[in-house]
């Protein structure tokens, strides 16, 4: 098997086998055949990860901002030199169009790298004048982090949580998701050849019950998990009953509004990389397209022209536009909502169907569906599918659109199209998403915060916000004077 890694662990700056533990096998979305044969973790594998994580951690955290981030950096160089074969791992892994995963999955992992290698030696505590005496503050690292990775960006997950938490000083225990475990590995195998030292970022394999065995280990700081919101909850109560540190990058079904005076292409263009980027499993995808009366008709048209052309079929053609799903279960899921949508009365305006692509009949790939006329309480409406397929709901009023918007568990992300700019900055002032866009859809630079409010999560990844959640705040008063005791 060309993907079969060395083994299926990374501890302590080596890779690691324990065939104790149960068999994972991995799958090529596309064909549906095995391509690697990994076992998960057993309890002496995450023994070993933590205590090789605890062990490295101090000497790391004595390094200077700027060294640390001198070795981030040149694994950011590493990633980029090694892009295109990571891209076609990546593409094995995840079925997901090479045309995507050589612009977005090592790349979005480098950006993060090397955003924080820079980012760190500049992040500092503060003074604070008391008038004589004086106060400052230490920005410390946390310890023993915990990442548990979702399936739909694995080397860029790895590298949103890897980056801030190395950077701030802390050691970092991975566990990617069971369905896409690879190319974690090999960010592994670049931070040291970067120079990481041993230790520092460990990749151990399983399912749940190892996450859920990393998040309760009393050596652990901190988790941060992205996954879905039933996941978050019990990784969070986990954490939370142990008073650790905990970043959830959750599910969502958020909203994008496209008022009647929006530029139609860009307003079309982005709707449709709210849904149909990653064959639509994408957390913060706008599921929920409400669009005004006004332009609603030519929007449609266009709409479901565009998605028609959608190219689909082999991942590793550089002209596909759109793989399979990530798996059987997920297949059976996307199809079962299309099902939903239609008993529900919704239009199926386009797509809906499952391809029959030769060569690739073992894959899972579903077309790019546009459902129109859908009603706020319809199931597609409301529940996070993950998968291509858009919704597409009415609207006449601004304040009509706002509060359907937010009627939702979900808060991850939301959208506007519009060229009246103070009526765009009004709208996404009265959304309840933790990440939004004008005029454009899905864009997550690592200089940007990223993460959701209600439902949809806490914390932020990226940005100077991801180094304060990987550390904590030492006070230090100081006194310039006598002690005035009264005793
Ligand atoms: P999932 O919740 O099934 O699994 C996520 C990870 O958690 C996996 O590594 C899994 O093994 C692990 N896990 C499962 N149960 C656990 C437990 N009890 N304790 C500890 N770890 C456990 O999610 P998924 O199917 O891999 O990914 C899809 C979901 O992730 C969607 O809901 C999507 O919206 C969300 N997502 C969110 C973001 C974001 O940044 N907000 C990004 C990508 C995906």
């Amino acid at each position: 098997m060309k993907t079969q890694p060395k083994a299926s662990h990374y501890i302590n700056g080596s890779y690691v086998e324990d065939e104790g533990g149960q068999t994972m096998d991995v799958f090529y979305p596309a064909t549906g055949e095995v391509i690697a044969r990994l076992h998960a973790a057993t309890d002496n594998i995450v023994e070993l990860a933590i205590e090789a994580a605890r062990a490295a951690q101090g000497a790391w955290a004595r390094m200077s901002p700027t060294e640390r981030g001198r070795v981030l950096r040149r694994a950011a160089d590493l990633l980029r030199e090694r892009n295109d074969e990571i891209a076609r791992l990546e593409t094995f892994d995840t079925g997901k169009a090479i045309q995507e995963t050589l612009v977005a999955d090592p790349a979005s992992a480098a950006d993060a790298l090397e955003f924080f290698g820079g980012a760190v030696a500049a992040y500092n505590g503060d003074y604070v004048d008391l008038g004589g005496p004086f106060a400052y503050t230490r920005r410390e690292p946390l310890g023993v982090c915990v990442g548990i990775g979702a399936w739909n960006y694995p080397i860029q997950g790895a590298g949103w949580k890897a980056g801030p938490a190395l950077a701030m000083g802390n050691a970092m225990v991975f566990k990617p998701s069971e369905n896409t475990p690879l190319s974690a590995l090999v960010l592994a195998e670049i931070f040291t050849q970067a120079g990481l030292p041993d230790g520092l970022f460990n990749v151990v394999q399983g399912f749940g019950d190892v996450g859920a065995a990393l998040a309760s280990h009393p050596v652990v700081a901190k988790v941060s998990l992205t996954g879905s919101v039933p996941t978050g909850r019990k990784v969070l109560s986990l954490a939370g009953s142990q008073m650790k540190h905990a970043t959830m990058e959750l599910g969502g079904k958020s909203p994008l509004i496209v008022f009647d005076d929006a530029d139609l292409e860009n307003a079309v263009g982005g709707a449709m990389l709210a849904n149909f980027y990653s064959t639509g499993q994408v957390c913060s995808n706008g599921t929920r397209v409400f669009v005004q009366d006004g332009i609603r008709e030519r929007f449609l048209a266009r709409l479901i022209e565009r998605t028609k052309k959608i190219r689909i079929g082999d991942p590793l053609d550089p002209e596909t536009q759109m793989g399979p799903l990530i798996n059987k279960a997920q297949h059976d899921k996307v199809c079962g909502y299309i099902e939903i949508g239609k008993a529900e009365g919704a239009t199926l305006a386009c797509g809906g169907g499952v391809p029959h692509l030769q060569g690739f009949e073992g894959g899972f790939f579903v077309e790019p569906t546009v459902f129109t006329e859908v009603g706020d309480d319809m199931r597609i409406a409301r529940e996070e599918i993950f998968g291509p397929v858009m919704s597409v709901l009415s609207f006449s009023e601004e304040a009509e659109a706002i509060a359907r918007s937010n009627d939702t568990e979900f808060g991850l992300s939301a959208g506007v199209f519009t060229r009246d700019l103070a009526r765009a900055h009004r709208v996404i002032a009265d959304l309840q998403a933790g990440t939004c866009w004008i005029n454009h859809y899905n864009l997550s630079p690592a200089e940007i915060p990223f993460g959701g409010v209600k439902q949809s999560g806490i914390g932020r990844e990226n940005s100077l916000a991801a180094l304060g959640h990987y550390s904590q705040i030492k006070t230090v008063y100081v006194e310039t004077g006598d002690v005035d005791s009264p005793y």
